[in-house]
């Protein structure tokens, strides 16, 4: 590949993101099969999944393929190294990563820079063209530090089970559930919804030094939820579902979410949480603006959340950025 950007770049966000560059068709996180040169999948999260065409070239990390594989997503035959390609972890689960093309282009994918339990923090990347993921593209969106939020949950854990008051923490079943497992695996008993369950033992697999817990089914079973209080790792359901309706009915449960939506106080309320902090897999908006400045891009396209909020901030700050 030829180092000019100049040389022959178009950009279009139709199944995922497809770049022409150098005689080349790149498709980034597409949502079904493409008839890309190379195709990049950033992580296994569903939005994010596809089964490829037999033949096509995968880029991957072995985390992301093996994650997938248990999503029941076969990515084929996945490379992890390609010539002019390069895989950069991008902190938001296991195995995500971000792509930088020939030192020129980095797509961020979903990204975070604040490390979190077992996971590392994105490292920024000089680069001309940069496309990122603006899910918390504004303003308003600011997370404390982690010790902060951390404090806080287990000082209400620590309340609720003095008063013998069992407690659900909830966030999606992959990323969050396994940092949730790993940030609070100090309380006894917790178990785990099945959903949680099995990408725990995933990351178990892939060599994350996680707790075994009992399954909440196994739980249920035993009658063991009838010795209060406990902790359960739970997916993100409201309350109007009828499995959160249950553990509040019959053992009075208090639940508490985690997401960076939660900054907003509408967000609590409509979904129906007890608790919820904002405790993200993404970036906030600050961390959003300092990462592009580290970068040194000369082109930034956002995508995803409030890219064209996002977008239009920067360019008051002098940036050459448009939403895709
Ligand atoms: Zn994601």
């Amino acid at each position: 590949m030829g180092n000019s950007l100049n040389k022959r770049f178009s950009i279009t966000s139709k199944n995922g993101i497809s770049i022409e560059y150098n005689e080349m068709k790149i498709v980034l996180d597409p949502h079904k099969a493409s008839d890309g040169d190379v195709v990049f999948i950033s992580h296994a999260h569903i939005d994010h999944m596809h089964t490829p065409k037999r033949g096509t070239k995968v880029l991957a990390s072995k985390e992301t393929a093996f994650l997938a594989k248990e999503r029941s997503f076969d990515l084929g035959e996945t490379e992890q190294e390609l010539d002019g390609f390069q895989l950069i972890d991008s902190g938001h689960i296991l195995g995500s990563r971000g792509l930088l093309i020939n030192e020129d282009i980095f797509y961020t994918g979903d990204f975070i820079t604040r490390p979190r339990a077992f996971l590392s923090r994105c490292q920024s990347v000089k680069c001309k063209t940069l496309i990122i993921e603006s899910t918390y593209g504004k303003d308003y969106f600011y997370f404390p530090p982690l010790t902060k939020i951390l404090n806080e949950v287990n000082r209400l854990i620590s309340d609720l089970f003095s008063q013998g008051i069992p407690v659900v923490l909830m966030g999606y079943p992959l990323g969050k559930g396994q940092v949730l497992s790993y940030l609070f695996s100090s309380w006894d008993p917790i178990y785990v919804h099945e959903t949680v369950q099995k990408m725990n033992d995933a990351y178990i697999k892939m060599g994350v030094d996680l707790r075994k817990f009992v399954s909440y089914r196994e739980a249920i079973d035993k009658g063991l939820l009838r010795k209060k209080p406990w902790i359960l790792i739970a997916p993100m359901t409201s309350r109007r579902k009828d499995f959160v309706r249950l553990l509040k009915k019959r053992f009075n449960a208090v639940t508490v979410a985690f997401s960076g939506w939660s900054v907003l106080t509408s967000y609590k309320y409509a979904m129906s949480y007890d608790y919820a902090f904002p405790l993200s897999d993404h970036c906030d908006f600050d961390e959003l603006v300092n990462f592009i400045k580290d970068c040194e891009p000369e082109k930034v396209y956002t995508v995803h959340g409030f890219s064209s909020e996002l977008a239009s901030h920067l360019r008051e700050r002098g940036y050459d950025a448009i939403p895709l």
